[in-house]
């Protein structure tokens, strides 16, 4: 007996014209699981995500919860709970961090939205010290925690990360991966990420594939990745 995956896409191929940025593509998340997906630059991680998302058209099956996305619209797919952050950070700059935050709970009532971003300042407390402080005055590290916070306040059944080490210096990214670590042990959540920094990857991760030139070439824990395809990797 194999539980249902909570995502499952399979088969999907993406076209740019006549570039085949996904081809065949099969990944499976399973409710609870950290799934990472590693790939080099222009591997096609991007793509995979916004294929989830319906944001770019494909062929294939993609389902989520045991429900067909391929007729849903992205915003519909949000509401069904997946939440994607994307590379670029979509802050709004002009507001404040607890604006920010608030936004993204805004379908909560307000004690619940209150209680949510207490606990995400114990999980990314330089968001508590900067809470008045406009968005576009944070450093890229503050902002990139930020914009993770504010999709953990919409509450996602599946929380997809798309290179969120992206331009972050080494001790933005050592705070970033303590905060995942303890949000793991705080909070019950399934989480896609996306990276092409396997060492940030790889100790979150329940399971890794490795997505290189549009295809899925490797699956498996992150124990075996550095004894199969660490030559290439690490
Ligand atoms: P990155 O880390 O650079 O974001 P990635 O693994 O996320 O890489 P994608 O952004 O999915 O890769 O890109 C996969 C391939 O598809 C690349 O060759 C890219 O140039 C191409 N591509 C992406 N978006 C488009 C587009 N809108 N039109 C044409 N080609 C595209």
């Amino acid at each position: 007996f194999k539980a249902e995956s909570l995502l499952s896409v399979e088969g999907v191929d993406v076209l740019y014209g006549k570039a085949q940025a996904l081809r065949g593509v099969s990944i499976h998340v399973h409710e609870g699981e950290f799934v990472s997906v590693v790939g080099l630059n222009g591997a096609g991680k991007t793509t995979l995500f916004n294929a989830v998302s319906n944001l770019v058209p494909h062929a294939g099956t993609i389902r989520f919860g045991g429900q067909d996305l391929a007729t849903l619209s992205p915003a519909a797919i949000a509401r069904a709970g997946i939440v994607q952050v994307p590379e670029t950070r979509e802050l709004f700059g002009d507001l404040s961090v607890l604006e920010n935050l608030d936004l993204g709970g805004h379908h909560l009532p307000k004690a619940e939205a209150a209680k949510e971003r207490e606990k995400l300042y114990d999980l990314f407390p330089i968001l508590k010290a900067r809470e008045g402080q406009s968005a576009r005055t944070l450093s890229g590290g503050e902002q990139q925690m930020l914009t993770i916070a504010r999709a953990l306040m919409m509450r996602p059944r599946l929380l997809i990360l798309d290179e969120p080490t992206l331009s972050l210096a080494p001790v933005i990214l050592e705070q970033l991966s303590k905060a995942l670590e303890r949000l793991r042990q705080t909070t019950p959540i399934t989480v896609l990420l996306g990276e092409q920094n396997v060492t940030f990857a790889l100790p979150h991760a329940d399971r890794v594939y490795v997505l290189e030139q549009a295809k899925i070439v490797w699956e498996g824990p992150p124990d075996r990745f550095a004894t199969e395809m660490g030559a290439a990797y690490l």
